[in-house]
């Protein structure tokens, strides 16, 4: 199983030359092994980089985990090809929500004036499915989904599969709710991260940046670090870079989110073409995080 980032970036996409190391596509990661459906963290702007090596023949099927409906988790859809093809298939589970079918939801963002079609209108099919506190099965690989803080209704997933088993929590904000202090770690966060081989997590602010945005819903470099370790997470991948923050700026967050993590957490900061790799058997050793550059059709 490989877990590859295509796209990494928090809020909105960017591009420039002081940030193109770690890349500026918005959320989206793939988790892909031979013979099975892909299952694709969010829907960002980093989706249409996965759509250049899946087919475009209709026989394209995948699983979409998306965490909620904020632009920079959705805006890659009209642009994945794979899916505008007879025959080709997208189930998208995703967070109920308040005003309606998740899918009835999903195309009031997706559609004319906005953009000129709806998702039910690309020639394939999508499917949504509207989630909370779940626990469901996709191509046998077990799939947990829970309540996230953040602002508006946001899911975190974790997806365990041959004795392997990853979260993927993408924004997540310390503070938003008053009776909660910032080092909280709730018991949801615990379910979706006890044990995990690799957490990917919102690692968007520093402290000093989190103090005068600390109801926009994100969490500081440390906050990450401490669920990491408080979770007994194996590898933390710092995630949902700020647009602010340049590859300079990412680079030195690292260092200060090694330091804070000692020796009980590895720590690295995801950027676009990433790929980490486990092994297929359950009883092969537990890799740590093997990382290296992916090759073609991913900026690395
Ligand atoms: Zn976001
Ligand atoms: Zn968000």
């Amino acid at each position: 199983m490989d877990v590859t980032f295509y796209g990494v970036r928090g809020s909105t996409p960017c591009d420039c030359r002081e940030q193109e190391r770690y890349g500026g596509n918005t959320s989206c990661v793939a988790l892909e092994a031979p013979g099975e459906t892909p299952i694709i963290f969010d829907l960002g702007t980093g989706l249409r980089y996965f759509g250049t090596g899946q087919p475009t023949d209709g026989t394209f099927t995948g699983a979409v985990l998306l965490s909620h409906l904020h632009w920079d988790h959705v805006q890659g859809l009209p642009f994945f090809v794979p899916i505008d093809r007879p025959g080709a298939r997208l189930d998208v589970y995703g967070p109920e929500q308040e005003d309606g079918p998740l899918g009835e939801v999903f195309t009031g963002i997706m559609r004319p004036p906005y953009f000129p079609v709806t998702p039910y209108e690309l020639r394939g099919s999508i499917d949504f499915h509207d989630c909370g506190d779940s626990e469901f099965e996709i191509d046998g690989r077990r799939i947990t989904s829970r309540w996230v803080r953040h602002n508006g209704p946001t899911l975190g997933y974790r997806v365990d599969w041959n004795g392997h088993s990853v979260a993927y929590i993408p924004d997540h904000g310390p503070g938003t709710v008053p009776d909660d202090a910032d080092d909280h770690v709730p018991r949801r966060i615990h379910e979706l991260c006890d044990g995990v081989d690799l957490l990917i997590h919102d690692a968007q602010y520093s402290i000093e940046e989190y103090e005068q945005k600390r109801h926009f819903g994100h969490c500081t470099i440390q906050y990450a670090v401490h669920v990491a370790r408080e979770c007994g997470v194996r590898t933390l991948a710092l995630f949902h870079h700020d647009p602010y923050h340049d590859d300079a700026t990412l680079d030195e967050l690292l260092g200060v989110a090694r330091s804070a993590a000692g020796s009980s957490v590895e720590v690295i900061a995801a950027h676009e073409g990433l790929v980490i790799s486990f092994a297929s058997s359950a009883h092969a050793e537990i890799p740590s995080a093997a990382a290296q550059a992916a090759g073609g059709g991913v900026r690395g």
